[in-house]
């Protein structure tokens, strides 16, 4: 069985949201830290392994545990175990800030992740706090160095480009890829609900970066049909790689390939749905037919594109609700 919209696009990865909670405070995210209002009971394991057999069973084959933060789930052990031993899923994926990779990535990979993207917005400690507003940003490098001394074949690092902190500061990306095996992607800053302002004054278009890469001799590396929206590209005096996500780029949404469910369980069409679609009460009885149906019978109503470039950010207040 495989999940397919009117469009023709076919959805085999599930970005699952287990807890909307974070200890980072992103400018671009969540400047203030977590609401008091903030959700804090996320789906539990049970409903968890419901929703991920229910997603298995129509095809899904990838999922990207995220969050808030991931990390901050005491049993984030059991649920990667979780979905790695679900029939028909292939590869498990995080998406983390990294504050505990140092101490827990070799628990991560006995469980069974497949790969694992660390955010990171600077490489300049005071710059990282100024961003994050937290300083542990020598640790999280170490973490991630120790993920890839580990063997972990998929290690990616991801940084939201913002036009007045880390933009100032792009040769100290290209120093690290030099000598550091990992693709590094640069995120083109999304509007959100909350972040009108900062958007306005950060935004910086990928496309700009793009050509600048491509005039120091930086090449499109050819991906797979299936392999998401990033575009990568590789230099032979390079061991890292690049990626840029452009969201605001013409066809992004063409090659659209997943599906978001947050961790209150609601299912997102896309990253900018006009609401979320409760399936919670679905996974109470571990009634996975059901919940079946009711992905396949929501999901004809997946929009061509979200409608980003005209300002509309849907029921979207920040990306710690959903993942990103
Ligand atoms: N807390 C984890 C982390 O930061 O990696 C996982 C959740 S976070 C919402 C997932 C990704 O979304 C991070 O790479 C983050 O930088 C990115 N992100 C958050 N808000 C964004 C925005 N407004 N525009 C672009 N990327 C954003
Ligand atoms: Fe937390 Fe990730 Fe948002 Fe930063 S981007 S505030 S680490 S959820």
């Amino acid at each position: 069985m495989q999940l397919q919209d009117t469009f023709g696009r076919r959805f085999n990865y599930l970005r699952l949201s287990i807890t909307e909670m974070c200890n980072f405070r992103c400018n671009y995210c969540l400047p203030n830290g977590n609401d008091c209002d903030t959700p804090k009971g996320g789906l539990s394991i049970t409903e968890i392994g419901t929703l991920v057999k229910a997603f298995a069973k129509l095809g899904t084959t990838k999922i990207r545990i995220t969050g808030g933060e991931p990390a901050l789930r005491k049993d984030l052990v059991d649920i990667i175990k979780l979905c790695k031993q679900t029939q028909g899923i292939e590869k498990v994926a995080m998406t983390t800030n990294g504050f505990l990779l140092n101490r827990d990535i070799q628990k991560y990979q006995e469980a069974g992740l497949d790969a694992i993207n660390v955010s990171a917005d600077s490489l300049d400690p005071r710059m990282f706090q100024a961003i994050t507003g937290n300083q542990k940003l020598t640790d999280i490098l170490a973490g991630v160095d120790k993920a890839i001394a580990a063997g972990l074949k998929n290690v990616k690092l991801n940084t939201v480009l913002l036009k007045q902190f880390n933009y100032q500061q792009l040769e100290t990306f290209f120093d690290y890829l030099k000598h550091h095996a990992v693709t590094w992607r640069f995120i083109e800053l999304m509007q959100t609900g909350d972040n009108g302002a900062f958007f306005a004054d950060n935004h910086v278009p990928g496309s700009m970066l793009k050509d600048s890469l491509l005039q120091q001799g930086w090449q499109r590396i050819v991906r797979e049909k299936d392999a998401g929206p990033a575009q990568e590209f590789s230099h032979p005096d390079y061991q890292g790689n690049i990626g840029l996500i452009m969201p605001y780029s013409q066809d992004f949404c063409k090659s659209c390939n997943r599906l978001r469910v947050s961790s209150q369980g609601k299912l997102h069409l896309c990253l900018f749905a006009e609401q979320g679609l409760d399936i919670r009460h679905l996974l109470a009885n571990d009634d996975v037919e059901n919940v079946c149906r009711y992905i396949v019978a929501h999901l004809q109503d997946k929009d061509a594109t979200h409608y980003l470039g005209q300002g509309y950010t849907g029921a979207t207040k920040q990306l710690a609700m959903l993942g990103g």
